[in-house]
């Protein structure tokens, strides 16, 4: 098993659902959006520079992104360790860059899998979404909340609202994703990579068919 790309709008799942197969494969999980986050709470030089972008619900700007990842993916590769990218590429100059950078390192993709759910579904699930500041995990007010209100399952800290899921900054990042990221999908269907998972429902249900998908056991 290689490396596998989840693409998909934010509140689409694909956070969760890397982490159930990260607990379940071994695989690394790589949040572009977990890593911004840690560099912001750390005060890093990095994190100041893209807070900015992040808390409009933009994109932080290539190059930035480009340098943070680069390294993690090889260094996983060479520990033998296949990697979840979440949340990059995001765009195709992104793309076009992993695909570069994974030719030129000699990595393989096992897929691209695009998360798929109506917009409708996207709004109700960013609003109502807390995530936990300190280990990543995320959970939804009514679909799936944590076993005591407030209170992260996985590391018993207290969860937040993000900034950037408040409605009006919702919005704006679904635009974004229709206008940035959704080409990317034609960019990986023209070459036969995308595979596509159905994203309505719980997170256990979307669970198997993914895993029926990617051809994993639970
Ligand atoms: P996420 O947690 O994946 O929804 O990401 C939260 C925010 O981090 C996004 O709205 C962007 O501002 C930023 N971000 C994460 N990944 C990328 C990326 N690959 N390119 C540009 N910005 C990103």
């Amino acid at each position: 098993m290689s490396n596998f790309v989840f693409v998909g709008p934010p509140g689409s799942g694909k956070g969760t659902q890397a982490k159930l197969l990260v607990k379940n494969h071994g695989f690394l999980h790589l949040s572009t959006g977990d890593m911004l986050r840690e560099h912001i709470r750390q005060g890093s030089e990095l994190g100041l520079e893209a807070k900015k972008f992040m808390d409009a619900g933009n994109l932080v700007p290539d190059d930035i992104m480009i340098g943070m990842i680069k390294t993690d993916i090889v260094a996983a590769n060479e520990e033998g360790k296949p990697v979840i990218l979440d949340g990059f590429p995001r765009n195709l100059t992104q793309a076009k860059f992993l695909d570069r950078m994974f030719e030129e390192n000699d990595l393989d993709f096992s897929g691209i899998v695009s998360f798929d759910l109506p917009d409708e579904v996207l709004l109700e699930r960013l609003t109502g979404r807390r995530s936990c500041p300190e280990c990543g995990y995320s959970f939804h007010v009514i679909f799936n909340p944590p076993t005591k209100e407030g209170i992260c399952d996985n590391c018993g800290h207290k969860l937040i609202q993000r900034a950037d899921d408040t409605l009006e900054k919702a919005k704006n990042r679904l635009i974004v994703y229709a206008r940035e990221t959704e080409p990317i999908l034609a960019y990986y269907a023209d070459e036969n990579r995308l595979l596509h998972v159905d994203s309505v429902g719980t997170p256990d249900e979307v669970s198997a068919r993914l895993h029926d998908l990617l051809g994993v056991s639970v």
